[in-house]
């Protein structure tokens, strides 16, 4: 067992001992299983949130009308959560209520796919009711039980299959790949959050390229924002070079195939949801692409776009194939006299103090000295720019 879990067995032991059954479930036990990286352990019990805060010290009412308390156990925290169902799925999103309930299997059985609804006991047994295991050896994603059912009951599950399809790179079994292709319209229902977060982890998964295309065959794309109707275009995702690997680089490459104007992509990016400092980000690195795209950038250009944006750019041209001596772009900007404005030897005041009157003047002569300074003409000196401004 990976010390992952071997740190978290006294937890369960725990819950044994004050009676209860417990187990490690979802997540966890898949990738364990793969020989992936655990982020978070989670573990079901039949014990109520209350009788689990009674056994520990320490915890915190994550989700406690789902069943689920924090237990902060030896500096971790193992997120607990009541064995339940789930029922009266109106509006095919998120359940009305929970039940508890108090056997696992129950529990297992309201799980989406197979391979995530394997549970491990203090022994280390795998308990698998859906054949689970098969499906991870067989790399398949696959619905619990009926696919359109399941579809159904919580739309999201489809944005999850190719989720997980692409960062497990596992291929999407065919009845649950029908059961998608067959009700994409479902997703409408959900909201763009959790739709987004889904979609930026497919997008940034191992497998990106091939399950962006299932999302495509699906048709889940038409459900998403400002993805309807751009199918050509989006097709070329699933051929680029690599896959993008910053979420940065996704949001971009994805606006520069849908062709945005500049003055599309704030909204774009609005009804995506994403933060504005994000969207902010992948307007500098399209404005940037642009530029590459269009003539080999002066250094002035390259002082502007800074070292983080002109490395995220170079990752996006890179990602699209796009042919760009990286090398000699960096190795130009780290070779600029100044990295930005405080670097500039002098100021406003400065200016200001030469006799140059306060105003919109002031300001073009500062812009002009700092391209001066940028491009090597003028030394980035008091002495050398008082010199300067004498000759104006
Ligand atoms: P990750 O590595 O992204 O955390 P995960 O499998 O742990 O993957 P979570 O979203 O953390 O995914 O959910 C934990 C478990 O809860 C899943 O493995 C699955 O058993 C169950 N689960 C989560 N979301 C759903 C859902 N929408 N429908 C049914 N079961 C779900
Ligand atoms: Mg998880």
């Amino acid at each position: 067992l990976p010390n992952v879990f071997l740190a978290a067995m006294p937890v369960l032991k725990t819950l044994e001992a004050g009676g209860f059954e417990a187990y490690f479930v979802g997540g966890s036990v898949r990738d364990v299983l793969l020989g992936r990286h655990i982020h978070d352990v989670d573990i079901a019990t039949s014990a109520y949130p209350e009788e689990v805060k009674e056994l520990f010290e320490k915890s915190i009412d994550t989700g406690i009308k789902h069943g689920t308390v924090t237990v902060l156990y030896q500096g971790e925290s193992y997120e607990i959560t009541t064995f339940r169902t789930e029922s009266g799925y109106q509006d095919f999103r998120r359940p009305d209520h929970v039940t508890f309930v108090q056997n696992l299997d129950e529990d297992l059985k309201r799980r989406d796919f197979t391979i995530n609804a394997l549970a491990m006991n203090t022994d280390g047994e795998i308990i698998d009711l859906f054949v689970g295991l098969a499906d991870l050896k067989h790399k398949l994603i696959k619905a619990v039980g009926d696919p359109e059912q399941r579809f159904h009951e919580d739309a999201l599950r489809m944005m999850r299959a190719v989720r997980f399809m692409s960062q497990l790179k596992f291929s999407l079994e065919e009845k649950t790949e029908q059961a998608i292709a067959d009700h994409h319209q479902l997703l409408k229902k959900i909201s763009v959050e959790r739709i987004r977060d889904e979609f930026v982890k497919m997008g940034l998964g191992a497998d990106a390229r091939a399950a962006f295309q299932i999302f495509l065959d699906t048709q889940l794309s038409e459900e998403v924002p400002d993805f309807a109707g751009k199918k050509e275009q989006l097709a070329v995702f699933p051929k680029l070079q690599f896959s993008p690997t910053m979420e940065t680089s996704l949001w971009s490459i994805i606006i520069i195939l849908l062709g945005m104007q500049d003055n599309q992509i704030g909204k774009f990016m609005r009804d995506w949801k994403n933060s504005n400092a994000m969207t902010e980000e992948v307007e500098r690195i399209v404005n940037f692409f642009d530029i590459m795209s269009s003539h080999t950038p002066t250094d002035y250009e390259l002082f502007e776009v800074g070292k983080k944006t002109l490395l995220n750019t170079i990752d996006v041209a890179h990602i699209l194939g796009q042919p760009v001596d990286s090398n000699a772009l960096v190795d130009r900007y780290l070779a600029l006299p100044i990295k930005n404005n405080s670097e500039l030897a002098i100021d406003g005041r400065f200016l200001i103090k030469k006799g140059i009157k306060p105003g919109p003047q002031l300001g073009e002569l500062l812009t002009k000295i700092k391209k001066a300074v940028i491009n090597g003409d003028l030394d980035n000196t008091e002495e050398a720019i008082a010199e300067f401004l004498e000759k104006q």
